[in-house]
Parts: structure tokens; sequence; C-alpha cells
């Protein structure tokens, strides 16, 4: 863990303390943690919509005292078989003021109990929530250049409504075979954000140097599950020389 941040603390849902002071969260990513305003509730679906092919938007009250920023996540629980089981979704709303939303890909063939379960939920379930977790957030930067694959979709249309709505400037380069938030993109677009949608597997080199001007206050962020971070951190260390100065979240 980076010197002068905060421990999360051992009792923390997802959370262990391992040697050398870093933290881990059940999805094997080393990061950093804000312990600020995190917290366990219970919460309520109020509304679910088919975004696109076995994608999912999930919206949920949001409780007393929480709040996030779009590209923070939370951890959701359920009974499954008499078991409990929690899984991190990423922020889908620019904001969560009257409720919030999160974005979730079912992938047929490596998907489990967790996202089979969400896919089904309907208005007035309930569910834990602890969070918000995670530092790659958006942070006010005048110019977001958000990368996205599968459901790093969500916090990609999420971050890029938020810039524009705070008078900033936002481009989205989002990698999919059979993409989602098609409306959301579209209403971006119209506004004046510049978004590459690129089939699977297309290699993202081009499209990111397009986007990124190295402009100073330009914000960059990477939303995905592994081989998409990869391949993504590799297209922005070509583009402008290293990759470390993007907000990166790996799904798994
Ligand atoms: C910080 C963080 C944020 C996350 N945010 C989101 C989010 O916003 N939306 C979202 O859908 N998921 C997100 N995830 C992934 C999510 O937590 C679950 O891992 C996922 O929904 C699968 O859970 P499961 O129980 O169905 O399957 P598991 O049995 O837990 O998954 C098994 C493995 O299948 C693979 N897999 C599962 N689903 C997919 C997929 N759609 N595409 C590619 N590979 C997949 C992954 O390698 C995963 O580890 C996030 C994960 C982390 C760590």
């Amino acid at each position: 863990m980076a010197g002068g941040e905060p421990r999360p603390p051992a009792q923390t849902p997802g959370w262990s303390i391992l040697d050398g002071g870093e933290s881990r969260r059940d999805g094997n990513t080393l990061m950093r943690h804000s312990i600020t305003g995190c917290m366990d509730a219970t919460v309520t679906v109020t509304a679910v919509e088919d975004v696109g092919p076995d994608t999912y938007a999930i919206r949920f009250d949001t409780p007393d005292g929480f709040a996030a920023e779009p590209g923070q996540f939370v951890k959701l629980g359920t009974e499954i078989d008499g078991e409990t089981v929690a899984r991190f979704y990423t922020l889908s709303s620019p904001t969560t003021d009257g409720g919030f939303e999160v974005t979730v890909g079912i992938d047929p063939a490596e998907g489990g109990d967790f996202s089979a379960f969400l896919a089904d939920v309907e208005p007035g379930v309930e569910m834990s929530l602890s969070g918000p977790f995670g530092d790659q957030h958006y942070d006010g930067e005048p110019r977001v250049v958000v990368l996205a694959g599968g459901p790093g979709v969500g916090p990609a249309v999420a971050i890029a409504e938020r810039a524009l709505a705070d008078g900033g400037e936002a481009a989205v380069v989002y990698r999919d075979d059979e993409p989602a938030h098609g409306e959301r993109l579209a209403a971006l677009r119209e506004r004046g954000a510049t978004i590459f949608l690129i089939g699977g597997g297309t290699d993202l080199t081009a499209p990111v140097s397009d986007v990124l001007t190295g402009a100073d206050g330009e914000g960059i962020f990477v939303y995905g599950f592994d081989e998409f971070v990869t391949d993504a951190t590799d297209a922005i260390a070509a583009a402008i020389g290293d990759a470390d100065a993007a907000k990166v979240e790996n799904f798994g």
C-alpha cells in the first residue's frame, strides 16, 4: 500500500490484511482503499433494465448516508442455496442522488451463481451492500478518457455523463462484440463526447492514441476484465509512454 494511505479495517467485508501491510479484496487484486464513507446496509432493487445482450442495469434506492463517485464500486450480497455470496459491482450512475445503478454483464460460459442471480432480480428484491470502495474514480477531471471492455461500459457512461454535466469533455473507447448501453452512448455522442465502439479482439492502439491528447487535466480510466485491462494499459503506454497515470479497475 502506498505510504500514508489508510489501511482497510480488518473487519471490512471482502478485505484481509496481508503481510507487508498490503490490502487484498476478494477479487484477488491488490489495491488501495478509501475508508471514508464506507458503510454496510440493506438495499432494495427499484428497477431492472435490459441494456444489451446479457447485460442489465440494476437500480437501487440510496441508503441514508451513502454517497459514491462514478468509478467506485460496491459489494452486493445475497444467500444462494443457504450460503452467503457477494460480488463487487461498479457504479454506472453518474451520481448516487435519489438512487444508484450498477451494470452487470453475464458471461454465459464463465459467469457463476451471483451474476445469474442478478440477471433474474426484480424490483423489491433486497440485498446486502458494503462500500463504496476504490479510489480509481472520477474526481472532477476537466477531460475524461474512459477505456471500457464488456461491463466496464457501466462506469464509462457514468463518468462521461458526469464530466459533461460538470462542463468537461469526455471520450470513451468501448470494446465489445455485443455492445450495451447504446442509448446512453448515443446521447453522449449527441452532447459532444467522442465515442469509439470497437469489436472484441480489436487492437486498441489506434483508437486510444486518437483520444489521448496528453493535455493537463486529462484523466484516463480503464474498467473491465483482466484481458481488456492488459490490452488497454499496453495501448496507453504505446500512446503516451507509460500507463501509470491511468486509473485502472480490474474486474478479475
Ligand atoms: C472491483 C470490481 C468491480 C467489478 N465491477 C463489475 C461490474 O460493474 N459489472 C460486472 O458485470 N462485473 C463486475 N465485476 C465482476 C463481478 O464482481 C463478478 O466477478 C462477476 O459478476 C462474476 O460473478 P459470478 O459469481 O457470476 O461468477 P464467478 O464464478 O465469480 O466468475 C468466474 C470468472 O468468470 C469470469 N467472468 C465472469 N463474468 C464475466 C464477464 N461478464 N466477462 C468476462 N469474464 C467474466 C471472470 O474471470 C470471473 O472471475 C467487478 C469485479 C471487481 C473485482
